[in-house]
């Protein structure tokens, strides 16, 4: 017997329109590319993505075509999150930060027919723009005052395009399991691939990130995602925010510390979101000018392992709650946050970032569970480690044009890469992605574990461990360091720190020092190119 209740699709659309409808005075504040901040609101962003809508129609955009960006956080690209999705498009999100040939890849494989783009990419753009085949219109994200001279083909200007029309538009309503955007990743090998979102999955999962103990997105909230809307849609946070009207503040181009505190500080900030790599320059800025964060109570920290001694500053200097997330682009990206259980608030500080360390329990819907190499199975004690399975609503079920092949067993889980332990109550620990685990003598040592130790010796700013081939032990873990600029750390000085928390077993067998560390267009350590450079490198114990 099926259930006598309203069957509504879950569409995106709905988001928007009822965050107009219904917190349409909430701000949208933006720094701008061309300068100044910006401020609207949910009434103007609903109605602006209607007319952004209807001008794609006018230009012959149709249902499922793809649409692509090449932009910052800013108020014009949640227009065309909605407008492009609402209408039943793709909105194909493209990291800026990628090679140029990459970029042209990607936009030629999802056959985007409009990107639109920021002023800054416009001369990327240009130089790729003979190879983009598909590409009808090129529109760029300003007004007319603001219009460059270029060579782009078919160019248009996104303020001439939206205000001609007049948002007498109803979304159109369609199944949900219509393709609502696409992100490519982009794997350490092969080509980049595509992660399909569908509004179904969206929905679902923004409501996850609106759970307390998801990431507690409320209306009560202001949001600042350093997290840009081009890295697995900004962690859902965009949809979220116009779910429960929360007000959001973007901060457009400028990532320095300087510039998102000073946001975060204006704009009464509570919440916000990023990479590890983006706290450490705003917590530098912090501490350097002894400032302090008077609005904002808990951050979000994923994309790689937050180490000990950030979460430490957070909760302890600060008193900014950390919320440690882990997932992936596949998986929309949310799997699973830090949050303690009710049993853990009474532990003493130490114990609870103990737990805030760990990458977090399951939220509502993502299954987890760690397998061996024959696909075993493995305990949930905390010790055991073992490949890191998933699945869930809004976790990908295969790559954009079927790209890689089956990516789920006949079970529907899906191998992140990851290597991961879970304990008794649920909190699993990343140990490293597969590959960069370190195979030393039989045992298996941590990257992660070691680059948390490291970043906790007084002097080093950032730290990536990666393994040397060793003629004993096969492979040896090699720090490769950023020091504090004018301070004198020295190899000594780390290991000696090392060996206060690691076994002897996992003490690196050397410490290198360079100027800075290679990242991945999404703020990873970069270690296949550091791999790639220390390749040769003799270790003074082989
Ligand atoms: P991406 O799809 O670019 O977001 O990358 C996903 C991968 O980032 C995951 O499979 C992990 O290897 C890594 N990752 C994400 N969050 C964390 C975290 N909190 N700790 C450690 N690794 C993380």
């Amino acid at each position: 017997m099926r259930g006598l209740i309203q069957d509504r699709p879950l569409l995106i659309s709905s988001q928007i329109e009822y965050a107009g409808t219904y917190h349409g005075d909430v701000e949208i504040v933006s720094r701008t590319v061309e300068g100044p901040i910006h401020r609207t609101n949910y009434r103007e962003i609903n109605l602006r993505s209607k007319k952004l809508a209807q001008a794609l129609a006018r230009l012959g955009v149709e249902f499922g075509d793809r649409v692509g960006t090449l932009a910052w956080n800013g108020y014009r690209h949640l227009e065309i999150y909605f407008g492009v999705s609402g209408m039943g498009c793709v909105c194909h999100t493209i990291n800026p930060r990628l090679f140029p040939e990459q970029i042209a890849y990607i936009a030629n494989h999802a056959e985007d027919k409009v990107i639109f783009t920021d002023l800054t990419f416009v001369p990327l753009l240009e130089a790729i723009a003979s190879e983009l085949g598909s590409v009808q219109h090129f529109v760029i994200m300003t007004d007319e005052a603001h219009m460059p001279e270029t060579s782009l083909p078919n160019v248009i200007c996104y303020e001439t395009l939206v205000e001609a029309e007049n948002g007498e538009y109803d979304w159109p309503v369609f199944d949900e399991m219509t393709a609502s955007s696409l992100c490519y990743t982009s794997g350490t090998t092969g080509n980049p691939k595509g992660v399909l979102y569908a509004h179904r999955s969206t929905i679902l999962h923004s409501y996850c990130v609106c759970t307390n103990d998801g990431l507690g997105v409320c209306n009560a909230d202001t949001i600042l995602p350093v997290v840009p809307m081009f890295h697995a849609n900004a962690w859902g946070i965009p949809y979220a925010a116009a779910m429960s009207g929360a007000k959001m503040v973007m901060p457009g181009s400028e990532m320095d510390g300087k510039s998102i505190y000073e946001l975060m500080e204006a704009e009464g900030v509570t919440l916000s979101a990023g990479v590890p790599t983006v706290w450490l320059m705003l917590l530098g800025y912090v501490k350097e000018n002894s400032l302090k964060f008077s609005t904002m109570n808990r951050t979000v920290i994923g994309g790689s392992a937050a180490p000990r001694s950030m979460i430490e500053t957070f909760v302890n200097e600060y008193g900014v709650n950390v919320i440690h997330a882990w997932g992936m682009t596949e998986m929309s990206p949310l799997g699973t946050t830090g949050n303690l259980l009710k049993k853990h608030q009474d532990l003493p500080g130490d114990k609870q970032i103990d737990i805030r360390l760990k990458q977090g329990r399951t939220v509502f819907n993502v299954d987890l569970k760690i397998v061996d190499d024959e696909g075993n199975e493995q305990p949930r004690d905390g010790v055991a480690f073992g490949r890191l399975l998933v699945r869930g609503p809004w976790i990908t079920s295969g790559y954009f044009k079927a790209e890689g092949g089956s990516v789920v067993d006949e079970e529907g889980w899906f191998d992140t890469g990851d290597v991961a332990t879970l304990d008794p109550d649920g909190y699993m620990q990343i140990t490293d992605r597969s590959k960069d685990v370190i195979k030393s003598g039989g045992e298996w040592i941590s990257s992660i574990d070691v680059e948390n130790e490291a970043v906790g010796c007084p002097g080093i700013v950032e730290a990536a461990v990666i393994a040397v081939p060793h003629p004993k032990w096969d492979e040896r873990p090699l720090v490769i360091a950023v020091k504090e600029e004018g301070h004198s750390v020295t190899k000594e000085d780390v290991l000696h720190h090392l060996e206060n928390t690691l076994a002897k077993w996992q003490l690196p067998d050397d410490v290198v020092f360079v100027d800075e560390l290679p990242h991945t267009a999404t703020g990873k350590l970069l270690k296949t190119a550091l791999r790639e450079q220390f390749k040769d490198y003799k270790l003074p114990t082989a």
